[in-house]
């Protein structure tokens, strides 16, 4: 019998806690996971789910517009943000069910409440003492706080969810996923957008052509306003709005402001000290390929260490971790190579493996292939809206190296070519591979002319 009450016991109930609970569970483990929230992590609560909701109910603002062009005469009489958060919440909850459902059906024991480190093999849970031999910190990040005078009047992403009603007037500090996404959501549902980034482009580590591009068509949304090279100075209260001071010396008011800066890892009320458990720069915690912290029997994974913070990455991580501890599959190892990403913006991009900058840095002769035009639907929506795809190519193999595109449906388009790069598809692949027609996509499959 084992000298510990677990012998797997993971801290966090988000997408990498609980896959792993879950397959450590079916391998035999006797398996708890603690959970201060509710089940599903920032993902499901905070994150990914709920965001995709709100952009699917932004996107109908469009979709009554363009269908005019189509013979339809809608009569749009009002939107209703109450309406949408409380069906959205509905959907939350019912996701917070089939995690439990999930987790216990795999005999993994739910903890609620939160777990902090008295020595490397015990932790507190709210008052319980809990030993286990091997434990996983998966407790994810958290919106990074904006570091100004006045930061605190700013919102985050966490907030934004469960607002009672829909700003008038917002201004969006940042220019990474977050910032652009809700950007979208709320000018679709009605707000007034201003978005402050302190670079040149926003959406700095993907394709500068499909940067320009998007800020291009967002341009063109009466709803938003883009603000380059634009950073925050203070942020002030007023009777009746919030001005924020740029450090140019603008001047931007407004009734709620966001905060979309970046997140850092949620360590600091685990008493990491206690375990011996190292953690970095920026607090994420340090691990090695084995997900092995400094202390070798705590790992650590998903968005509290420095993998790319995102949610199938941490699902693979944690099944990776579980096989390997629990399913005596040493072998298994995720594959880190071209991870499709997608910004949920208006129109969304999508995008795999390296952009043109990144290849060139890293030394590749190489080829470019790239396509503008109108999709088909907007020739009779008359919406001026273009798509944008870019294929890079190693010249030498004539591999692809990277898949781009800003428009409709890129997301679920680029998935599939993540498969094909990574079986290391090259151009004569794609150039022999007959189009779909008419799609979008197909013009992946007909670039023929080099760009100059
Ligand atoms: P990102 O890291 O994507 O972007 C952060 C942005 O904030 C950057 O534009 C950065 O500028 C800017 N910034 C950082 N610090 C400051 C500061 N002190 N003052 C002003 N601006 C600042 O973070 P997000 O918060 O947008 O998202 C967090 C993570 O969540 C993402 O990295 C992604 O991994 C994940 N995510 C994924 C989504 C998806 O898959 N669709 C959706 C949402 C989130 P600069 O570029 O100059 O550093």
């Amino acid at each position: 019998m084992s000298a510990y009450d677990y012998d797997y016991f993971v801290i966090g109930a988000g997408s990498g806690g609980v896959r792993s609970a879950r397959i450590a569970a079916s391998h035999g483990a006797k398996v708890a996971v603690a959970e201060s929230a509710a089940l599903g992590g920032t993902c499901v609560n905070l994150g990914c789910v709920p965001k995709k909701l709100l952009a699917y109910g932004s996107d109908y603002h469009a979709h009554f517009e363009d269908s005019k062009g189509y013979g339809w005469d809608v009569d749009i009489k009002s939107f209703d943000w109450p309406t949408l958060i409380a069906n959205k919440d509905k959907e939350i909850e019912r996701l917070n069910g089939a995690y439990r459902n999930t987790l216990e059906k795999a005999g993994v024991e739910i903890i609620p409440g939160y777990a902090r480190f008295t020595d490397a093999h015990t932790l507190d849970i709210d008052g319980r003492r809990i030993t286990a031999e091997k434990i996983l910190i998966a407790v994810g990040g958290q919106p990074r706080k904006l570091p100004v005078p006045g930061g605190a009047l700013a919102v985050t992403s966490d907030d934004i969810f469960h607002m009672p009603s829909l700003p008038q007037k917002i201004v969006i500090v940042g220019g990474g996923y977050i910032a652009v996404e809700f950007a979208h959501i709320l000018s679709g549902l009605g707000s007034e957008v201003t978005l402050l980034y302190r670079g040149e482009l926003f959406l700095r580590g993907f394709d500068d052509d499909l940067r320009k591009a998007l800020a291009e068509e967002m341009r063109k949304q009466k709803n938003i306003k883009l603000c380059f090279n634009s950073d925050v100075d203070h942020i002030e209260k007023q009777e009746n709005s919030i001005i924020v001071h740029g450090t140019d010396s603008t001047q931007h008011s407004c009734d709620l402001v966001l905060a979309a800066i970046g997140r850092d890892p949620k360590t600091e009320g685990l008493n990491l000290g206690a375990a011996g458990v190292e953690t970095g720069k920026s607090g994420q915690i340090i691990v090695n390929e084995r997900y092995e912290t400094s202390t070798p029997h705590i790992y650590a994974l998903g968005d509290v260490t420095d993998t790319p913070a995102l949610t199938p990455v941490a699902i693979a991580e944690g099944h990776v971790l579980a096989d390997r501890l629990f399913g005596k599959r040493e072998e298994r190892s995720v594959n880190y190579e071209n991870i499709a990403t997608a910004v949920f913006s208006a129109p969304p991009l999508s995008t795999v493996g390296l952009t043109e900058a990144q290849a060139a840095e890293k030394g590749y002769d190489i080829a470019i292939y790239q396509s503008g035009f109108r999709p088909m639907k907007h020739t009779l929506s008359g919406r001026d809206e273009r798509t944008f795809m870019k294929l890079v190519v190693d010249r030498k193999t004539d591999k692809i190296l990277g898949a781009h595109m800003m428009g409709l449906d890129a997301p679920e388009i680029m998935q599939g070519f993540a498969v094909a790069l990574n079986c290391g598809a090259t151009k004569a692949d794609f150039d022999r591979t007959i189009a779909m027609h008419p799609t979008s996509a197909e013009e992946f499959v007909t670039m023929r002319t080099e760009r100059g």
